[in-house]
């Protein structure tokens, strides 16, 4: 039911680079407006050219977004960019490790803190596409929000304790 019309995504998303900022960015087509997740530039969908890509299928749009952008990021600096840094200080942070992995391993109730307000964008933007959507597809998009992976668990039991987040059969989700 939900899950087989899931497999067959063909749902079209434009791609097209942010306006201010030049982060590549998706949108379903019949959306209204897109906001750029890195400078908060808000997009008319309305008014991208005519000539803008599109894209079937959700996970088709991530992968074209992260191709261009890993794409860009070989022209500006002329290397790879490393593929699990997927923010916009890619090759600042290649070294540094995450500096408070430690105290906030020691301190659970804190460990979601600096996620929440991502992870609800995340959420409510899956919501206005999907309604219901899969675990996977957080775990997928989550780079999108800067939320690493290890976090969406506890950010998931989180908003489920909080009864914002509502489990449905099959491992899908949906917003109350
Ligand atoms: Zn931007």
């Amino acid at each position: 039911m939900e899950v087989k019309k899931w497999k067959k995504d063909e749902t079209p998303y434009y791609i097209f680079a942010c306006l201010k900022c030049g982060r590549m960015l998706y949108v379903k087509t019949v959306q209204k407006t897109k906001k750029c997740l890195t400078c908060n530039r808000v997009h008319q969908v309305a008014k991208l050219p005519g000539n803008t890509e599109i894209v079937y299928g959700m996970s088709s749009a991530i992968d074209a977004v992260k191709q261009k952008q890993n794409a860009l990021a070989i022209q500006k600096t002329g290397h790879t960019p490393d593929l699990r840094a997927n923010n916009d200080f890619h090759i600042a942070s290649h070294s540094v490790e995450q500096p408070d992995l430690h105290k906030k391993l020691s301190n659970p109730d804190e460990i979601d803190v600096n996620y929440a307000d991502a992870f609800r964008a995340l959420l409510k933007d899956l919501f206005l596409q999907f309604n219901r959507f899969p675990r996977y597809m957080i775990v997928m998009i989550a780079p999108e929000y800067h939320i690493p992976e290890h976090e969406i668990p506890i950010l998931m039991s989180r908003f489920t304790q909080k009864g914002s987040l509502i489990a449905l059969q099959n491992d899908y989700y949906t917003l109350k």
